[in-house]
């Protein structure tokens, strides 16, 4: 039987890591600092500088990171935060925890990311910013959206979750909006080992506010100046996220050298649509996503032949149950349909290897062979 291939191999990218970050977090438990301090400030200061960003702020997790930065905006009640109908759900539960209204839009057909002709017939009443959403690893197409939301004067808020070092046009992700969230969530492409989040921006006194909301709303120890949030990044993730970030582009690397053995063999099979990769752009590949016929009968397939796959997603957020109240019908947005009925991700990580990509290519092979 051949060996199977999983979807994500963690364990086996922190292996070589294992002694480094052993003896970090084993230093952090001993002095017993897991709050605040140098692990931390560190880790946002290289952050913010890998990005090419000014400031960087920790926090608990991407979808805090992203409701903070609308928060911090002052959007809230009454307001409208235009959002990609194919995202994951925390994109436009962000919106909703800062009291305002997710308006969906339909994505663009070859790069999965928020159609910018969709903002030209959208309606703008109470609009107060769009947040495009890097899916996948690939930038959304930005110089448009900037354009079609400065003439608007929309705030632009990215969603960078799956985006750690992606570029539009030379420029890193999570540097074009007036701020960036990102998700340090394990499985992402810089992950911690646990949940973890970053707010990125270049406004100095949006930054600190968002830095004071995160931490109760405090201005000093004993001063709330506001009712805020306890919205932190632990010490230990940050010490954890530092030793990681070094790797992080010989790992994008790897991602895109699979993604590039994907391509060669995945253009041969009829049927199965492999992702397109726009030329102004650098794709990180977090997930590697194909649409194939009959998805739910391609899974079980790939399931039965030991290949780990997944879907990302399967519903769009316009017709989730959690937005029902907002009165979206099937059919409004096409293409975030017709991508969410037929994707699926394919093992897709650093260490994965061609003959292991051979193998997912020979087991898709084989279920469009045997007529899908
Ligand atoms: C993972 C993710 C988030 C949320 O991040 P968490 O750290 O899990 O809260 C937001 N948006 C997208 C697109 C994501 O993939």
């Amino acid at each position: 039987m051949a060996a199977n291939v999983p979807f994500l191999d963690l364990p086996q990218q922190h292996r070589p890591l294992l002694n480094e970050l052993n003896q970090v977090i084993g230093g952090l438990i001993a002095d017993a600092k897991f709050i605040g301090g140098a692990p931390v400030a560190e880790f946002e200061k290289a952050f913010a500088q890998y990005l090419g960003a000014k400031h960087c702020v920790g926090v608990a997790n991407g979808t805090d990171a992203l409701y903070l930065a609308l928060r911090v905006l002052g959007i809230g009640r009454g307001d409208v935060v235009i959002v990609p109908a194919h995202t994951f759900i925390a994109t436009a539960e962000a919106v909703t925890m800062a009291g305002a209204t997710p308006r969906f839009v339909d994505i663009d057909p070859v790069t999965y990311t928020l159609d910018p002709k969709a903002l030209e017939t959208v309606d703008t009443k109470n609009v107060k910013a769009v947040m495009p959403v890097h899916l996948y690893g690939q930038p959304a197409d930005m110089d448009p959206i900037l354009a079609i939301a400065k003439k608007h004067h929309w705030h632009v808020v990215e969603d960078c979750a799956q985006s750690h070092g992606a570029q539009y046009k030379g420029k890193t992700t999570g540097t074009f909006g007036t701020f960036a969230g990102f998700s340090f969530y394990p499985g992402k492409n810089l992950g911690a080992f646990g949940d973890g989040g970053a707010v990125v921006g270049n406004d100095d006194e949006l930054i600190d506010r968002t830095r004071r909301v995160a931490d109760h709303g405090r201005q000093t120890k004993q001063l709330h100046g506001e009712a805020g949030v306890n919205s932190r990044l632990d010490s230990i993730q940050a010490a954890a996220l530092g030793i990681k970030l070094k790797h992080l582009n010989a790992w994008n690397q790897k991602r895109a050298q699979a993604a590039a053995w994907y391509d060669v063999r995945l253009k041969e099979l009829k049927g199965v649509v492999a992702p397109a990769k726009a030329a102004d752009r650098t794709h990180i590949y977090h997930l590697y996503v194909v649409q194939v016929p009959n998805r739910d009968k391609c899974l079980e397939f790939m399931a039965q032949n030991q290949v780990g796959v997944g879907v990302h997603y399967a519903v769009p957020l316009h017709v989730q149950p959690a937005y029902k109240d907002l009165g979206y019908k099937h059919g409004q947005f096409p293409v975030a349909e017709k991508v969410t009925g037929s994707c699926v991700s394919l093992p897709m990580f650093p260490d994965i290897t061609e003959a292991q990509v051979d193998r997912v290519c020979q087991v898709l092979s084989d279920y469009m062979k045997a007529g899908s």
